[in-house]
């Protein structure tokens, strides 16, 4: 049997704290979330390891210093409305509940959106929505946000989620081409737009309206 609790434990301790992430948040919501229930059953001893790992129809869990990184990006407090484009597996979702008031999160692939939903359901998370839809279009109905983080590589930011940012508020995006992005914060505020570039990362692709054409 697998001490689950020990390898997260020890995951945060070396993959994420002594990699510099300082938001103590985030790294409790790193030590409490069970990654591992979020893949199949015969790659659970992996998912602790300092990797990406498939969960089906070509796309991957992200690999848990990115999921980090990113969350930590986001300055969230407790009380943000949060939109997540490509929910996948639910990991980085339940990371995001964890930290804000409420998250709402698209897939395209619904297959992974109903695995997701179920799996959050059950974990408890009743502050997540899941909606199968192409997210770079955002969620209009329920915009603006305060932070909106996109978990697949786009060619460009779309615009449609600049849109529905609040002022103050941050999106998080890998922009660049399909086998390197950089790690983008954007950060909107009543002068116009702030960008900063955190550093390299690889993403699946980013599939829709203002996303890439196709896989
Ligand atoms: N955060 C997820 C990452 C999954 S990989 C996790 O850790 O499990 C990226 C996901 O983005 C894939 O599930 C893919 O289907 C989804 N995706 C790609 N383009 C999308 C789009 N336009 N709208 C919504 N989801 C999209």
């Amino acid at each position: 049997m697998i001490d689950f609790p020990k390898a997260r434990s020890k995951m945060v301790e070396e993959q994420i704290i002594s990699r510099g992430i300082r938001d103590l948040r985030v790294i409790e919501a790193m030590k409490k979330v069970p990654r591992h229930l979020f893949v199949e059953e015969a790659l659970q001893s992996q998912a602790y390891s300092d990797h990406p790992l498939p969960i089906g129809e070509k796309q991957t869990i992200s690999q848990p210093y990115m999921v980090a990184l990113m969350t930590e990006a986001l300055e969230l407090k407790g009380k943000e409305r949060v939109l997540e484009i490509g929910g996948g597996s639910g990991y980085q979702t339940a990371i995001l509940a964890e930290l804000s008031e409420r998250v709402f999160s698209i897939e395209r692939i619904r297959s992974l959106a109903i695995r997701a939903r179920q799996l959050l359901y059950e974990l408890g998370y009743y502050n997540v929505e899941i909606k199968i839809f192409d997210g770079t279009l955002g969620w209009p109905e329920e915009a603006p946000f305060d932070a909106i983080l996109v978990t697949a590589g786009a060619p460009d930011i779309p615009g449609p989620l600049v849109d529905q940012l609040s002022i103050g508020g941050r999106l998080v995006i890998p922009v660049g081409d399909e086998y390197a992005q950089d790690l983008f914060r954007v950060r909107k505020t009543k002068e116009g737009m702030v960008r900063e570039d955190l550093g390299g990362c690889r993403f699946v692709k980013l599939i829709g309206r203002y996303g890439w054409e196709s896989e």
